[in-house]
């Protein structure tokens, strides 16, 4: 890492912050009379407010993840995450942001929300990082870089060597999203945070884990970048329902499903290579494909008219003439595979 240290590009009011605090951080006891927060005495399960650290979550992900609770951040969302980057380490109108594009759509959204400038590089041929690129667009006011590996919508891993030069040549906070690694076979960067403090590794609930609408993402990272971040959030912003239901449906393991999602992704990519309009499917890493087809807007809207709702990827600059399709369960890839077969018998006769 070439920053001295982390609180080196923190913004100044967010460093000077004295955070909120509670009365209850104060008391370690497990049974009381509280009478601290102006809560209603009455039980019904939800009258307390929820713990703003969620200790006893992060003890659960700490021992899944193979990370000390400590560089655990829990976000409303991996969203939480992106847009606290931000407002910690980003002064709006004078510091910069730097992201691979395509990709996730957020990053640019949270960045414009901050006002913040964000500096789009376009991937190299093949959807290949472009290092080189990333790191000419880079002044003395950038102080984040978004990289997503697995990216979103080209599916695609980066190399673990490439990404890990990023973070020693970039002289800022090297965000890795990688909401869809229990889908890939690369591993994690989460064991090159210790070696690697300005990377903060964001990973998310929401797909493998299947727990979307429950909102829960995270970010694991440095303890100072935890700590800040943990500051700056909402105290509360994890509700106590979504913290119940999330440390019951931790227990049930995932890999059943995640290998069946990988083994249709297969399935899915060598039945649209047959079809006539499929120019190309890309590699996937993740629980999507992008397919390049002659007349995306057609397709997309056949589709829509069989109640198939896919992305269409067809404007977005780098991914032009594709859809992006998620993987479902095998009875939901055959009616799609099924409405694209009446698709092509169509457009063969037209
Ligand atoms: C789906 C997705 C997320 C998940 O966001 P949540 O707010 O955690 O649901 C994050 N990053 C990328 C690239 C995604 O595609």
């Amino acid at each position: 890492m070439k920053i001295q240290t982390i609180e080196s590009i923190v913004r100044a009011n967010i460093a000077a912050l004295s955070p909120y605090s509670t009365a209850r951080d104060e008391y370690q006891g497990e049974l009381g009379v509280f009478l601290d927060a102006n809560e209603s005495p009455y039980q019904n399960g939800y009258n307390r407010y929820p713990d703003p650290h969620q200790k006893r979550l992060k003890a659960i992900l700490s021992k899944k993840k193979g990370v000390n609770a400590e560089n655990i951040f829990i976000g409303n969302g991996s969203d939480e995450a992106i847009d606290l980057m931000f407002r910690v380490f980003c002064e709006p109108a004078e510091d910069n942001a730097v992201a691979i594009a395509p990709s996730y759509g957020m990053y640019k959204v949270a960045a414009a929300i901050n006002n913040v400038q964000m500096r789009e590089v376009q991937l190299g041929e093949g959807y290949s990082l472009p290092c080189e690129v990333l790191l000419a667009a880079c002044d003395g006011h950038t102080r984040l870089m978004f990289i997503c590996s697995p990216n979103n919508p080209t599916g695609n891993s980066f190399p673990r060597e490439s990404i890990l030069r990023l973070a020693e040549e970039f002289e800022g906070m090297l965000v890795v999203d990688e909401a869809y690694i229990d889908f890939a076979e690369q591993e994690s960067l989460v064991g090159a945070i210790a070696s690697h403090p300005n990377i903060v590794v964001l990973q998310t609930l929401s797909k493998a884990w299947a727990m979307a609408g429950l909102r829960l993402g995270l970010a694991l990272a440095d303890r100072r970048v935890v700590e800040i971040m943990s500051q700056v959030k909402y105290p509360y912003n994890i509700n106590q329902a979504a913290l119940q239901i999330v440390e019951e449906l931790l227990s049930n393991p995932i890999d059943d499903k995640v290998a069946e999602i990988v083994s249709e992704r297969k399935v899915v990519a060598e039945k649209l290579q047959e079809l006539s309009f499929v120019e190309k499917v890309y590699p996937s890493d993740a629980n999507f494909l992008l397919v390049k087809v002659d007349d995306a807007d057609a397709i997309y809207n056949h589709l829509i008219a069989d109640g198939i709702i896919v992305r269409n990827r067809n404007r977005v600059r780098g991914c032009e003439g594709t859809l992006r399709v998620t993987i479902g369960t095998p009875e939901e890839n055959v009616k799609l595979i099924k409405s694209l077969d009446v698709y092509e018998k169509k457009s063969v006769v037209r």
